[in-house]
């Protein structure tokens, strides 16, 4: 799911790259392609409405941060916004201060309810709980067996009304499948609840019924990712017909364009909580913004890597490292290359992060063997030199190499590759300032 929507996206990235700085019709272009990725990923229209405008505005804000350039930036707005219409914040489940927990899932029939409610109670097995199911969905044939079934699975006890009972009442078995619950000491209980295929005010009264029987802690709408702009009308019929503290969303592993279901917790406001991706009891697991959006914009490390340069990026010495590779404020010396060599360590190893890049993977067995060291001796080297060396490293010659060899503890050749891959590096870094590359990367060394 989503591939359609990380394939467009990634491409509006692609068209960014190289840019210098973000012209306003740059940006306006760039938003009309989010626009339609969104669109085309059937992302409802009042959500991709706000999320355009908002990537619009903080791309022409003045937030912009010095250490991205603009495609990086721009990457990094989208995914903050995909985080956001996902909800923000991972929400965690909401366990009741007095057991059992009662948690109820309300949905339409076919959303996968009872395979989503065997999955909950495995993964709360997994938490250390003692979970319990209750089959309060009479209104499906076999919906009972069928969760017996799936409880039996999973090695968690279900609660039926007895067979034979008659046609039974919901909120009755609900009730009782509570009251047992607390009586044997499981401190979780599931009600699974009956669905019609298209949402009807008798099914709505019914779910608000049991609601009220057993006043859950957490009501949970359950809702199939495959079905489209249909789901986000159904997300608003629940919420106003019996309400809800969180989305669960089925069959992502569907193939499904899925923008809809991406698009229930901003319309709702209320949290996707859960994501199942498979028919097995295992595909299920606590759903993360963060990670999803990471997911479709398909960039992993790439936002890591953005992260991690903003955290240890210094806006000052990087605009005065510019400044200078344009020509402005004096020359790049060997001063400032060790200073943005360091910057750039502080974001980790140096292997790691040329990893995170994408495109760097050819060149993986290269940064396998990069030794780290280097950058020491390349700081001991540098040290060694005296002020006016490091200003002006024309200076340095035969004597002044041997020299500096001897105070740093290095071989002479060292120092020659260092001052001749100074000059390389800086010629290209003027290059690269010029054509708005990353600003304060230096030639990598080694
Ligand atoms: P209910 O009517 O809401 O209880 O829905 P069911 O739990 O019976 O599920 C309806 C169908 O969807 C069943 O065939 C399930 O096996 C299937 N299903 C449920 N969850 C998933 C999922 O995450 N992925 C896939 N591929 N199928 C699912």
């Amino acid at each position: 799911m989503f591939t359609t929507l990380s394939d467009r996206l990634a491409a509006t990235f692609k068209n960014l790259r190289g840019k210098g700085r973000l012209s306003e019709a740059d940006i306006d272009a760039t938003a009309r392609e989010i626009r339609i990725a969104l669109l085309e990923a059937d992302v409802a229209l009042p959500v991709v409405k706000k999320f355009v405008a908002a990537v619009k505005e903080r791309a022409r804000g003045e937030e912009v941060s010095g250490a991205l350039n603009p495609a990086q930036q721009i990457v990094k707005i989208v995914n903050d916004e995909l985080v956001t219409i996902l909800g923000g914040e991972t929400r965690r489940l909401r366990y009741a201060k007095t057991a059992p927990t009662v948690l109820m899932l309300a949905g339409l029939q076919g959303a996968g309810k009872t395979t989503l409610a065997a999955k909950l109670a495995l993964w709360l097995k997994d938490q250390g709980s003692s979970p319990m199911l209750v089959a309060a969905d009479l209104q499906r044939p076999n919906a009972v067996n069928q969760l017996q079934i799936n409880g039996e699975r999973v090695g968690v006890k279900v609660f039926a009304p007895e067979p034979g009972n008659g046609v039974g009442d919901p909120v009755a078995v609900a009730r009782a499948g509570v009251a047992e619950a607390r009586r044997t000491l499981h401190d979780v209980v599931i009600v699974d609840t009956a669905g019609r295929l298209g949402v009807d005010a008798e099914m709505m009264q019914q779910a608000a019924d049991i609601r009220d029987a057993v006043s859950p802690d957490e009501i949970l709408f359950v809702v199939d990712a495959m079905v489209g702009q249909d789901a986000v009308n159904t997300a608003q019929a629940f919420l106003d017909g019996v309400g809800y503290d969180g989305v669960v969303l089925t069959k992502l592993d569907g193939d499904a364009r899925g923008g809809a279901a991406l698009s229930i917790a901003s319309i709702t406001g209320k949290p996707v909580m859960f994501a199942s991706n498979g028919e097995k009891p295992t595909d299920f697991d606590v759903f993360h913004p963060d990670r999803m959006a990471g997911r479709i914009l398909d960039m992993g490390d790439m936002l890591t890597l953005i992260e991690q340069a903003e955290k240890s990026f210094d806006a000052d010495q990087a605009a005065k490292a510019a400044a200078k590779l344009t020509g402005q404020g004096g020359d790049f010396t060997l001063d400032d290359f060790l200073q943005q060599m360091q910057q750039l360590r502080k974001m980790g190893s140096l292997s790691k992060i040329m990893g995170m890049l994408p495109g760097m993977g050819q060149f993986r067995e290269q940064l396998e063997n990069f030794d780290e060291r280097e950058i020491d001796r390349i700081q001991a080297i540098i040290q060694s030199m005296t002020p006016s060396e490091r200003d002006n490293p024309k200076i340095i010659d035969g004597s002044r190499r041997a020299r500096i060899s001897r105070g740093s503890g290095t071989q002479v050749s060292e120092v020659n590759g260092l001052v001749d891959r100074f000059f390389e590096a800086r010629k290209m870094m003027m290059s690269m300032a010029k054509g708005g590359g990353i600003p304060g990367m230096p030639g990598m060394p080694g």
